[in-house]
């Protein structure tokens, strides 16, 4: 069998939006599923719409996600070069070939003549008007310098149909497809053309890319069959949508990988949930590292409905794969956001992660949670009432100076002794053990709630500060 290549083609347009990035991942993941190839394509053609800047993101992004290709602008392949501008004669000679198979044909109506075509509406279907023209008549025209563009030669009846693997059979009327410009007046090919071209000429098997383009593909399979090459396979996927009415888009604001990494998302997991925006595993397993989905990837689970983009459940899908990580991972990976804390440097980064690794879903979370370590002072004494625990102000008066001296009487100030002084605390005050651990865990953080319970934050802030904390609270009840 012939080997699978895909590709993903991108405009150079500013930034590669959730949609963008799941187009790649399942070319990505259909190709290395056969053990084939997957391509990155630059498509910068239309030079109105480029953003300075935009190829490396699309570079980054594809690298730092794991949606990595085999051949690409910036590291090679038998096929380049793969970025567009760099093919322009390519597309020159081919548009000249495809005029001589009367799949296309020169034009050299004026912008004032198209203009006069329009309609009530406003909209311009090109009338054929040079493809009457003779031989002669093209060749003198193009010595005198006229600008001309070649257009498709578009039949004027019968049907274009194809299979698409998601969508079906999909078929369209000839009559409403315009004869549209393949190569503009600057020599430029448009996206129309080129895709066609090299598509084919990058050997690619099989064309992935979104629904937009269901209804243009019977004009580019006309090219195929002008040219004798084999049409690829199509696979349209379903758009992502914010909500019902609206797409996902950086237009709107949405976000984009690169945010949501920003944002403190777990990399692999924004990837996973990517995968699932169109796409439903055999098993309902939905957690799934990018070899993972290289193994369960079928286009068979693929929808034909839009899918909506639900950050809630990305976020849980986040804190799945932060769960799942060491404490030496977390720590390594959690590390830019540690650093936008008040306690990056002062206390055991080992100890926080393992105390807030089952406790964020984001990294962003985890400023929020441990800035109590730096920031003690003034609080509400209603903290200390709490009715399941059953404690409350007076209560809470009673256990803060036992357990002060507790703690000050200790030979050794770790996790166990620690424990044991609560407990003893506990049976000489005849409380429940949640009234002493309620009670003591508020006066050292200030918190109603906190990673982690009375010895972990103990042992994190050491003896000095945690008596420091009692008294600061005993003062505070008693004023
Ligand atoms: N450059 C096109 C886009 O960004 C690619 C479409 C395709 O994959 O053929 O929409």
């Amino acid at each position: 069998m012939e080997k699978v290549r895909t590709r993903f083609a991108p405009s150079p347009t500013g930034y590669l939006h959730i949609g963008g990035l799941r187009t790649a991942l399942y070319g990505y993941l259909f190709a290395k599923k056969q053990g084939g190839d997957f391509v990155l394509r630059i498509e910068d053609t239309d030079t109105a719409r480029y953003v300075e800047g935009s190829v490396q993101i699309i570079y980054d992004t594809m690298r730092d996600s794991g949606v990595m290709y085999d051949e690409g602008p910036d590291v090679g392949g038998n096929f380049g070069p793969y970025v567009q501008s760099e093919r322009k004669d390519i597309y020159t000679e081919y548009a000249k070939k495809l005029v001589e198979l009367g799949g296309a044909y020169y034009c050299f109506c004026t912008p004032e003549r198209i203009a006069s075509l329009k309609d009530e509406e406003g909209n311009v279907k090109y009338d054929k008007h040079c493809l009457k023209l003779s031989k002669e008549e093209i060749e003198e025209k193009i010595k005198n310098g006229e600008p001309y563009v070649i257009r498709q030669n578009v039949p004027e009846s019968g049907t274009g149909s194809y299979h698409d693997l998601v969508y079906g059979h999909i078929s369209v009327d000839y009559k409403d497809i315009e004869d549209g410009i393949l190569i503009k007046s600057d020599g430029m090919p448009t996206y129309n053309f080129a895709n066609v071209i090299d598509d084919h000429l990058m050997g690619i098997t099989h064309v992935i890319r979104g629904t937009e383009y269901l209804s243009s593909t019977p004009k580019y399979n006309l090219m195929y069959d002008a040219f004798g090459w084999e049409r690829p396979v199509y696979i349209h996927l379903p758009p992502i949508m914010k909500d019902a009415q609206h797409k996902l888009s950086k237009r709107n604001g949405d976000a984009s990988y690169e945010d949501f990494v920003n944002k403190g998302y777990v990399k692999e997991a924004i990837v996973n949930y990517i995968a699932l925006l169109g796409w439903s595993p055999k098993s309902n397993v939905e957690k799934m590292s990018l070899s993972e989905l290289t193994e369960n990837f079928s286009l068979d689970g693929i929808s034909k409905s839009p899918s909506i983009f639900d950050e809630t459940k990305m976020k849980w899908l986040s804190g799945e794969y932060i769960k799942a990580m060491t404490d030496e991972e977390f720590a390594v990976k959690a590390e830019p956001f540690f650093k936008q804390s008040k306690v990056y440097g002062k206390y055991d980064l080992l100890k926080m992660a393992s105390l807030l690794k089952t406790r964020v879903e984001i990294f962003s979370e985890i400023p929020d949670k441990i800035n109590f370590l730096e920031e003690f002072g003034e609080y509400d004494s209603a903290l200390f009432f709490h009715k399941k625990m059953k404690t409350d102000v007076e209560i809470a008066k009673i256990v803060l100076p036992e357990a002060r001296k507790a703690i000050a009487e200790l030979k050794e100030f770790t996790f166990d002794s620690v424990h044991d002084a609560m407990m003893n605390v506990v049976s000489k005050l005849g409380m429940k053990n949640g009234q002493v651990f309620w009670c003591v865990r508020v006066a050292i953080s200030a918190k109603e709630s906190t990673p982690g319970g009375v010895m972990e934050i103990a042992e994190l802030l050491g003896r000095e500060e945690t008596l420091r904390r009692l008294d600061f609270s005993i003062d505070l009840l008693n004023k």
